[in-house]
């Protein structure tokens, strides 16, 4: 039986089945989540179908609607982070963070315009452009940032007058039904339902005739699945994917000053962050010194149970990531690479692996070309810098990336000529509710946050009056 509970039309649902969740600080099974079945997931597509024809009606409503969510999560975020922490690994602090940030969400989606465009007013005829919401929005999240990322989705689907099922990762489904049972109290019955079980359930939604549209974060494997899965339907579709973000650090900067804000650009949630980066491309003459300065705060920063105080990584997620992490280290040791800081699994309980700086790699090599999403980071040099670039896009990844350089102007050129969604200069993840994020070619379709996030969950409707 299920310590937690699902939430459909505004009641909550312990569910039939259940499965267990593992605390990746221990490798122990802690909790039970309901497995969601296919009866369980029509009654919760049939509410939000239910709850639509009256939500889609009240713009107003909907924006005091979210701004409450906003204040019960300021009120809850300090009860709930342990729940997230437990499931996913992350520091206590940052879980917590992640509920206020969701809350920041809430409110500034709250602000946005649906805005009626008028193209034409004349003595004969009046064109509105309008924004209609779709339906039901299927959202389907992944197990690093369960919370804020179910959030990128459910505010905006909900201020343009969708209603939303959300199912998270089956490896961090507990946060995620809590999200949804204290948000009762905000949000009329059906609108949203929060629903829990394995990979399968996500394969329902996709294809549930109820959905109008599908809103996915997660892999590009899975990705592709969820479009080709909404194609026979026609559904829309947001997927928001994996990254392989390259960092190019010009030879102008000093390394001790950057490593710093390097490090945790790639390392923050244990490098399980879709926009962490993962390659970084330095000029030959900072190399070894940027190494060692990495491998300095590799070796000092203090990993361990999220729950513990001081602790600044967490584990890695689950026992498949853990293996990837390992095979892409080993693959890159027999490669020839340097380890210059960590390159294991720690002994004993939980699924943690030593933050780790790779040097002597170069692309070709899997560490490199693929998405590590671990702790791991390698470091690859570069003697010209156009070259660099072309190698930073010769990648099927395109979400972002980030250019080091005290020459801003010169900087914000090359960051231009980078393939991807969101460039930073001397910065990386620093994702803010009131610009779009997505990602180029396999990186994903679609954006989420700021007004083009919200419109991705609308349709255009032209109203077009004959006067006379
Ligand atoms: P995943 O693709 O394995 O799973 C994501 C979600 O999809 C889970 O809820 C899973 O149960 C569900 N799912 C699995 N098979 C499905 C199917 N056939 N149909 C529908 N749903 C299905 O991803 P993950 O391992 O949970 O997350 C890590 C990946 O997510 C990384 O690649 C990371 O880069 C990416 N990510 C991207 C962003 C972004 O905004 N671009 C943000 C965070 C994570």
């Amino acid at each position: 039986m299920s310590d937690f509970q699902m939430t459909i039309g505004g009641e909550t649902a312990r569910g039939s089945r259940s499965f267990p969740v593992v605390n990746p600080a221990t490798g122990e099974t802690f909790a039970e989540a309901p497995d969601c079945t296919r009866e369980e997931l029509d009654a919760a597509m049939e509410a939000a179908r239910t709850a639509y024809t009256s939500w889609r009606r009240d713009e107003d409503a909907r924006r005091e609607a979210l701004r409450r969510c906003a204040a019960v999560l300021r009120e809850k975020a300090v009860e709930l982070g342990p729940i997230l922490t437990r499931e996913q690994g992350k520091p206590l602090p940052k879980a917590v963070g992640e509920f206020l940030g969701a809350s920041i969400w809430f409110d500034t989606t709250a602000g946005l315009e649906l805005p009626v465009e008028v193209v034409q007013d004349d003595e004969n005829t009046r064109i509105e452009v309008r924004r209609r919401p779709l339906g039901v929005v299927g959202a389907i999240t992944p197990w690093n940032f369960p919370i804020i990322l179910g959030v990128w989705k459910i505010a905006p689907a909900l201020l343009a007058g969708n209603t939303v099922v959300i199912k998270p990762s089956p490896f961090t489904p507990l946060a995620t039904l809590e999200l949804g049972r204290v948000l009762q109290e905000a949000l009329p019955p059906g609108v949203l339902n929060v629903v829990s079980g394995g990979n399968d359930l996500g394969a329902w939604i996709t294809e549930h005739p109820a959905v109008r549209k599908i809103s996915f974060t997660g892999s590009v494997a899975t990705g592709k699945r969820v479009a080709a899965a909404a194609a026979p339907d026609l559904k829309r579709v947001t997927l928001e994917l994996g990254g392989n973000d390259p960092a190019i650090v010009l030879p102008d900067v000093d390394p001790k000053a950057v490593a710093e804000k390097l490090f945790w650009g790639a390392f923050e949630n244990s490098g399980q962050i879709c926009a962490a980066i993962k390659r970084v491309y330095v000029h030959e003459d900072a190399y070894s010194s940027l190494l060692s300065e990495l491998a300095e705060l590799a070796s000092t920063v203090k990993m361990g149970d999220g729950m513990e105080e001081g602790v600044q990584l967490g584990p890695i997620n689950n026992a498949p990531q853990l293996e990837r992490v390992k095979e892409l280290v080993e693959d890159a040791k027999r490669g020839g690479a340097s380890i210059a800081a960590g390159g294991k699994a720690r002994e004993g309980g939980g699924y943690f692996f030593e933050p780790t700086v790779v040097g002597d790699v170069d692309d070709g090599t899997r560490l490199v070309d693929e998405e590590q999403f671990g702790p791991v980071l390698p470091l690859v040099r570069y003697r010209d810098v156009d070259d660099a670039i072309a190698r930073a896009n010769a990648s099927p990844f395109g979400l972002s990336a980030s250019v080091w350089s005290n020459d801003l102007e010169r900087a914000t050129e090359l960051a231009a000529e980078i393939e991807c969604g969101t460039a930073w200069i001397n910065q990386h993840v620093n994702i803010v509710p009131n610009a779009p994020f997505g990602g180029a070619k396999w990186s994903g379709i679609g954006v989420e946050n700021g007004p083009w996030g919200l419109l991705g969950f609308t349709e255009l409707q032209t109203v077009n009056i004959a006067k006379g």
